[in-house]
């Protein structure tokens, strides 16, 4: 009977590009839905929700990583949330401050 070559397992491969390229979704707030792609040759990023379909696609470079992509989306998210809530509210960002002392020249 022949030994079975069993002692010296192969290393296991670090893969170290494997980001992360998941990410829980603003929409319909699935932890797991959205999923980043990046198209080198045409460089888009996409990140689409695989559970509302909502998706987002930007330009990307050599550095973009998914999560770049993904807090692009987020971003935007946040801006045309706000385009939205500000409804009649024209005073805002022009609200004057009151000039509170907070240190005491002493
Ligand atoms: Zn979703």
């Amino acid at each position: 009977m022949g030994k079975r070559k069993s002692r010296a397992k192969p290393a296991p491969k670090k893969r170290m590009d494997k980001l992360d390229t998941v990410f829980s979704c603003p929409f319909c707030n699935h932890g797991t839905g959205v999923e980043c792609r990046l198209d080198m040759k045409n460089l888009i990023g996409e990140a689409s929700c695989r559970i509302c379909q909502e998706s987002f696609s930007t330009v990307v470079t050599a550095l973009t990583e998914a999560i770049d992509i993904y807090s692009e989306w987020i971003d935007e998210c946040e801006r045309v949330n706000n385009l939205e809530d500000d409804d009649g509210d024209q005073d805002e960002g022009f609200m004057p401050r009151k000039r509170v002392s907070t240190c005491d020249w002493d």
